[in-house]
């Protein structure tokens, strides 16, 4: 993660795309209760948020968390059969990586850009750089340290 000599954590609200900054301590403490500054919304959950391509330059650009995003599809059956285990990786990684999932039909632009040919195909970002990146579905405890491993080079 960030140097551990700021006191203050940057991450953006997947709801309304808000930069918010946290302090550090409070990350540590009680992540969860977390609210963003804008809309109110919870900033930090344990469980994956659905993000668009409209944010997702800004959401993964500037967040000090690690960011694992999920690229998938609705008429993919190994992304619904991998549901499970990302919604549990999400409640294992939280909060100190940040879970999200994008709907490639919804993020055309996004995902030819990224060149993301199939689903579902994870990715781990820092401050906008992709750290790795697999496709296929994992079982939640090879996802869970795929990430962590990914998310400790940050
Ligand atoms: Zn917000």
């Amino acid at each position: 993660m960030s140097d551990p000599s700021t006191p203050t954590v940057q991450t953006v609200c997947a709801a309304c795309g808000a930069v918010n900054r946290l302090p550090r301590a409070r990350l540590a403490q009680n992540a969860f209760g977390a609210k963003c500054g804008r809309c109110g919304g919870r900033l930090l959950e344990p469980h994956p948020a659905a993000l668009s391509e409209a944010r997702f330059d800004e959401f993964v650009g500037k967040s000090d968390i690690p960011v694992l995003v999920d690229f998938w599809a609705p008429w993919c059956g190994p992304c619904r059969a991998m549901a499970p285990a990302l919604d549990r990786a999400a409640e294992r990684l939280s909060p100190d990586v940040r879970v999200v999932k994008v709907n490639i039909d919804e993020a055309p632009a996004l995902a030819s850009r990224l060149r993301v040919s199939s689903v579902p195909t994870l990715a781990v970002f820092s401050r906008g750089r992709e750290l790795a990146r697999t496709s296929g579905a994992l079982p939640e405890s090879a996802l869970t340290d795929w990430v962590r491993r990914a998310a400790s080079q940050a």
